[in-house]
């Protein structure tokens, strides 16, 4: 399917498939309500091929699959944790695995999804980041994570999917190209709210802008993992090209955008950026764009002979941002015993693969 040219309907914002859907009826002197069967079929059916779109004539079914595709994701594995979190590992028409991770909480589930297959970041205490970088994901294979996701938690007796988060393997701000019109696709294609997207990045400051110049109320998370420039580029390579003051500058710009919330991710790693003499600057950071502050336990990785930080340590953490009158939470790692955490399921596989065990 490489070599496979028809453009893929998943890809298309709700308007260019209007549009290119229209044109090819249009040029078979077919009626306009074609288009609408199509439109439905796709963001409320989720068909996964015109064969499905059984209010078309069949040899109308048969001329649209010829024209376009739909490359939605192959499941390569399925793991579900003792916690209920769900890992999926999937095949991309070009053999690409990606992975994406539902997590139902009492009032939510919420969905984790990759935007790059790989990541060149580097960053030293990420699985993906110590894997590199294989290649971008397009909006329709970002979108396709999505859909297939949904369709199994519809089977599975979960309920909706309510939040989405650019969490799981890759950069989305390195490949803006795509993740833009993925967020329109999600939100105006399949309605999921603005509100309820979190887009998380590095510290790709033009991206940060370009988020904040859009109309929509998508949210930002931005990984900050330590509140002084040498620290952090200790852990984060991207420090060097976009330092801190200029990321709080970017950051500044999206807060006063308006009704935009950003959150700051702080990994805690045992030894390493848990000093409690970080408290302090962390509260400043946070407070100057009203950032809400998650702690999040360092989850170890191969690469590394890291630990996290002692549940002592991170209330401590957690506190004396509270005491300073910043919003914070502990996030629990969830999936621990199927690796949920980014980067590592693709990680594992690859090496079972080389080891020549065959996923599922
Ligand atoms: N590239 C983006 C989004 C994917 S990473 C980013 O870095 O924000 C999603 C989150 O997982 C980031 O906050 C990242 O810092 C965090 N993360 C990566 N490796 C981790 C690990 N071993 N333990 C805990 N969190 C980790
Ligand atoms: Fe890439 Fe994010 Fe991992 Fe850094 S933390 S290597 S940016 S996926």
């Amino acid at each position: 399917m490489i070599d496979d040219d028809r453009p893929d309907l998943l890809s298309f914002t709700p308007t260019e498939l209007r549009s290119a859907v229209e044109e090819h009826f249009r040029s078979r002197g077919q009626p306009g309500y074609r288009t609408d069967q199509v439109e439905r079929w796709i963001y409320e059916g989720l068909a996964r091929s015109p064969s499905e779109m059984t209010d078309l004539p069949a040899e109308e079914r048969e001329a649209l699959d010829r024209a376009f595709r739909i490359a939605e994701p192959e499941t390569a594995m399925v793991q579900v944790s003792e916690d209920g979190t769900v890992k999926h590992l999937w095949r991309l028409a070009d053999g690409e695995l990606v992975e994406s991770v539902l997590i139902p909480t009492q009032r939510r589930l919420t969905l984790c999804i990759s935007s790059q297959a790989g990541c060149a970041m580097g960053c030293t205490f990420c699985a993906t980041g110590w894997g590199g970088f294989d290649r971008q994901l397009t909006a329709g294979e970002i979108v396709g994570q999505y859909r297939a996701s949904r369709r199994w938690a519809d089977e599975n007796d979960h309920g909706p999917i309510s939040n989405i988060v650019y969490m799981g393997m890759g950069e989305p701000l390195s490949n803006r190209k795509a993740v833009h019109p993925s967020l329109t696709i999600l939100n105006q294609g399949y309605g999921v709210g603005a509100r309820r997207i979190t887009v998380s990045t590095v510290g790709v400051v033009p991206g940060i802008i370009e988020l904040a110049e859009r109309p929509e109320q998508f949210r930002l998370a931005l990984s900050l993992h330590a509140p002084d420039s040498e620290l952090r580029g200790s852990l984060i390579p991207l420090e060097k090209r976009h330092p801190l003051p200029e990321l709080v500058e970017a950051l500044e710009r999206f807060e006063e955008a308006g009704g935009k919330r950003i959150t700051f991710e702080y990994t805690m790693i045992d030894g390493v950026n848990d000093a409690l003499e970080l408290i302090g600057p962390l509260a400043q950071l946070a407070e100057r764009v009203d950032a809400f502050v998650n702690l999040i336990p360092f989850n170890p990785i191969p690469y590394q002979d890291w630990g996290p930080s002692s549940p002592v340590r991170i209330n401590a953490f957690a506190d004396g941002l509270s005491a300073r009158g910043v919003a914070v939470a502990v996030r629990e790692t969830r999936g621990r015993d199927i690796d949920a955490a980014c980067g590592q399921l693709r990680g594992h596989t690859l090496v079972q693969i080389e080891k020549g065990a065959t996923p599922t």
